[in-house]
């Protein structure tokens, strides 16, 4: 068992809500930063729907009461000073804009105490990007969790070269302490391992529709029977929402990836159809 006993998260979005649901809910005293009464209202209510999806994944003790008993045990904060004052980690989950999370590293290390862990949930950044920021590289890693943590339970643990191997180790402990699987990722690596394999998989499959090759339904069909796997390219896309696959894409200068960018815009984003959460992307849903 670790040290760990005080958790406090930094941001309290789509991530960052869901990591102090599931922290708290594994029984450790949870703080949550924002930086507005409005972002911790949203909080709240966010809250509330993780603790009616653990009740609708059964997933274990939440029937028992045990979800909607999470939602008033995670203290809710704009102070910083009060969010750090006694934490053993802080889980970083501010918006993924290099400025923000600097920034929020420098005010950080002010308040927290000399012990403190620091873990950035980072999707796309190299924790290395910040650890000067934090003053204390030794004790500062990435901790990367996927959206909907109960269920897609991988935390991708990554230091720097400057990552205590003790600090790790501890890291890794924690996130089975919170009932998630610890994905060693052993150096620095844009994407992780996950990423690193998806995101490359997805562009290929995009490439094929853009291309005329085959269908979404197709593409997807081969990828299920010939392999075994559960989804194929589009469901996935469907799964991460259009909207993110259209942020990313967007991004890509390469011919394929612009035109496949298009296509999500015109006739899917600007339809309303942003995947599983609206009912219809790719595929129809209940
Ligand atoms: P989000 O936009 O939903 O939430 C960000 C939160 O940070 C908001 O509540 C916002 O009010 C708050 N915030 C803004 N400025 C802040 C500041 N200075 N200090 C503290 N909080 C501040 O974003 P998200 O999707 O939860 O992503 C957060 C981090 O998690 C990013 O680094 C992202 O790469 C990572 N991540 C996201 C996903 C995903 O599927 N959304 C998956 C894995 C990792």
């Amino acid at each position: 068992m670790t040290n760990i006993r005080k958790v406090t998260v930094l941001g309290t979005g789509v991530l960052g809500s869901q990591i102090a649901f599931q922290t708290a809910y594994c029984g450790f005293e949870v703080t949550a930063y924002d930086i507005s009464d409005e972002a911790l209202a949203t909080a709240r209510k966010r809250f509330t729907g993780w603790a009616a999806a653990y009740r609708a994944d059964n997933y274990p003790g939440a029937a028992e009461g045990q979800a909607d008993a999470t939602i008033d045990k995670i203290k809710l904060t704009t102070d910083l000073a009060e969010a750090a004052a006694d934490a053993d980690l802080v889980i970083e989950a501010v918006p993924e804009v290099p400025e923000i999370k600097t920034s929020t590293y420098e005010k950080l290390a002010q308040v927290a105490p000399e012990h403190t862990i620091f873990a950035t949930n980072s999707s796309t950044l190299l924790p290395s990007s910040f650890m000067d920021a934090t003053g204390r590289p030794d004790k500062f890693l990435a901790l990367h969790f996927a959206n909907h943590i109960w269920r897609l339970n991988t935390a991708e643990v990554m230091g720097t070269d400057k990552t205590d191997p003790a600090v790790y180790d501890t890291v890794v402990e924690f996130a089975e302490e919170i009932k998630m699987v610890p994905i060693k990722v052993l150096k620095e690596q844009p994407g992780y391992v996950l990423n690193s394999l998806l995101v490359p998989f997805l562009n290929a499959g995009a490439g094929l529709l853009v291309g005329g090759v085959a269908d979404a339904e197709t593409i997807d069909k081969t990828w299920r029977i010939a392999t075994g796997a559960p989804l194929g390219p589009f469901q996935i896309f469907d799964v991460v929402g259009l909207n993110t696959a259209y942020n990313i894409t967007s991004a890509n200068p390469a011919p394929a990836a612009q035109a496949f960018a298009k296509l999500l815009k015109e006739e899917y984003i600007d339809k309303g159809k942003l995947g599983r959460e609206t009912g219809e992307g790719f595929y129809k849903y209940n």
